[in-house]
């Protein structure tokens, strides 16, 4: 195996969405898992998170659903995003259940599918995707009259997780749309964030992604989620250098001679960032070590102790709220969000799961 592989721990995936689902405990789950599970693997992160109750899952892209069917899961499978008429087929080949919101990928999927599920996208606000609340009642009656079946209407939170203020008018421009329709439909809208806020969660579904994955949507309030991954390395070389040897690509960094550098098997191909490079840290032992030189594709170089070993594990990525070594933490700082740190984790990565799979 190559010497480097993220954990997954699947008895924190487990009290994470147990957690969730306490906070709308008459919602069903419809568990996010695009992106690869946000990096940690979608098929097994899938099976337990339904085997746990969810009633269903969310992927981002056609290919997300094929991956999840290929495995034999069959369970409800909701493609996010607002359908181009050229995916219609293979979301009905797949048996997904498309979102729509334009009239052009409603008469695609009933062409594709007659009398297919679909879900209606309500912008709320947030201007993305998304039928406008005053043009809600035309659409749906022209998608029903079209023969497809109005599953259920959702819509999606800009700001769940900085401005609940907003968060509540979105909801609320949503409900009055919603309300004025001469049918009630089942109802969805709260993200991870607005669940930990209580914000959507009285209503038919709730859609968690990043809270599943123990990583809090605002840092300042971790709460009581637990992050569910780590990475770990072996390192491949481990010298010393004269003083003034270079080290790595541009040569950006000189041995101070007498210190000891690692080499590790892993770079930005596996979704350890290039901005890394002479400032990022890993764990050895429980304490940071430096990343020096530039991060390569496949290769970084860390300062470490004397009498470091091939057999030592690095914690490339720690399951906690560290803040050079977490997700969350190397997010912030790098400037970005712990969301893409996760999504980064490159496929080649092996995964291990650890709990019962
Ligand atoms: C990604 C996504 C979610 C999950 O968001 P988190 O912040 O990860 O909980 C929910 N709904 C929609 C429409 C999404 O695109």
């Amino acid at each position: 195996m190559r010497p480097t592989w993220l954990e997954i721990d699947l008895a924190a995936l487990e009290r994470n969405y147990r957690r969730l689902a306490a906070r709308a405990p008459r919602a069903r789950v419809l568990a996010v898992v695009k992106a690869n599970a946000y990096g940690h693997g979608a098929v097994v992160v899938a099976r337990a998170l339904l085997g746990f109750g969810a009633g269903g899952l969310a992927v981002a892209t056609s290919g997300e659903g094929a991956e999840l069917r290929r495995a034999g899961i069959d369970a409800p499978v909701l493609l996010l995003g607002s359908l181009h008429p050229g995916n219609a087929e293979d979301a009905a080949r797949l048996g997904l259940t498309p979102t729509l919101a334009t009239l052009e990928a409603a008469r695609a999927f009933a062409a594709a599918r007659p009398g297919g599920k679909v879900q209606v996208k309500v912008d709320s606000g947030m201007g993305r995707v998304g039928v406008a609340p005053g043009e809600l009642a035309g659409f749906v009656a022209a998608v029903e009259e079209l023969g497809l079946e109005v599953e259920a209407l959702y819509t999606h939170f800009a700001v769940a997780d900085e401005d609940r203020e907003e968060t509540r008018a979105q909801l609320e421009r949503f409900l009055e749309a919603a309300r004025a329709l001469p049918r009630r439909y089942p109802l969805h809208a709260a993200n991870s964030a607005a669940i930990l806020a209580g914000i959507g969660t009285e209503l038919a579904f709730v859609r968690p992604g990043l809270a599943l994955y123990g990583l809090p949507p605002d840092p300042r309030e971790p709460g009581e989620l637990e992050p569910v991954l780590s990475w770990k390395a072996k390192p491949t070389q481990i010298k010393r250098l004269p003083a003034g040897h270079g080290v790595g690509y541009g040569l950006t960094y000189r041995s101070q001679g007498g210190e000891w550098l690692a080499t590790l098997p892993f770079g930005y191909a596996d979704g350890f960032s290039r901005a890394l490079s002479n400032r990022g840290f890993v764990k050895l032992k429980g304490r940071d070590v430096r990343v020096v030189g530039r991060v390569s594709m496949d290769q970084t170089t860390v300062l470490v102790p004397a009498g470091t070993s091939l057999d030592d594990v690095f914690e490339v990525v720690t399951a906690d709220l560290d803040p050079h070594t977490s997700l969350t933490g190397r997010a912030r700082a790098l400037g970005t969000i712990n969301y893409e740190l996760a999504t980064a984790l490159s496929l080649r990565l092996a995964r291990v799961y650890l709990g019962k799979a």
